[in-house]
């Protein structure tokens, strides 16, 4: 089973690209801001924990995001694959996915880590923001979600590297030209 990571800062087009390869490769797209957002729209206590932290730029703790994750995981037992979009997201978080997996019969897991320039991150998010209706989604919270990626998930990447399973995309230019480098980047595997 495929376990494919889109891997990059906010805005950078995770969830662009995941719906592309959900049509296209029939995997289970998985987002964690998705459900988080999910459950805060669901009015629960738990929602109204989380949403602290979102609407401050903050990331939620690992080990509940780690539960949140891997509860949901085991719903979709039938799926050929998944796309996890914005997990794992602390290196903490990436032990743990490495845990999940070695219990999994053939489980292959590649890192795709779509590079884009900061500028055009904040362009985008202050674009997505006129209209989402985002908490998070304006340039105080957007700057802190940057600085939180620079210091806490951008180390990933590394833990991915090292374990030689990792692809670098270049994020910047058309949807359709960004997904073509990505179809390229995992035709071997996929
Ligand atoms: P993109 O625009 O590329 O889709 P994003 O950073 O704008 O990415 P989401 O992935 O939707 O947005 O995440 C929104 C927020 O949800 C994060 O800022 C964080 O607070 C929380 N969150 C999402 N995934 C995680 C995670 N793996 N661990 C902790 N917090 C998370
Ligand atoms: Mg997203």
């Amino acid at each position: 089973m495929l376990y494919l990571i889109l891997f990059g800062a906010p805005g950078s087009g995770k969830g662009t690209q995941s719906d592309l390869l959900v049509n296209k490769y029939q995997l289970t797209h998985l987002s964690t801001g998705d459900l988080l957002r999910k459950e805060i729209a669901s009015g629960s206590n738990l929602g109204k924990e989380i949403d602290q932290y979102i609407s401050k730029g903050n990331l939620i703790p690992d080990q509940l995001m780690i539960d949140i994750l891997s509860k949901t995981m085991d719903t979709y037992s039938e799926s050929k694959g998944f796309i996890l979009d914005g997990f794992p997201r602390t290196v903490q978080q990436a032990e743990a996915l490495d845990t999940m997996l070695e219990t999994r019969e053939n489980a292959n897991a590649i890192l795709v880590n779509l590079e884009v320039e900061k500028q055009e991150l904040i362009n985008r998010l202050l674009k997505r923001g006129e209209t989402s209706g985002r908490s998070d989604d304006n340039l105080e919270t957007i700057q802190k979600r940057l600085e939180v990626y620079e210091s806490k998930t951008k180390p990933v990447n590394e833990h991915y590297k090292a374990k030689q399973q990792h692809a670098h995309i270049d994020g910047m230019g058309t949807v359709e030209q960004i997904f073509e480098r990505i179809e390229k980047a995992i035709q071997h595997i996929i």
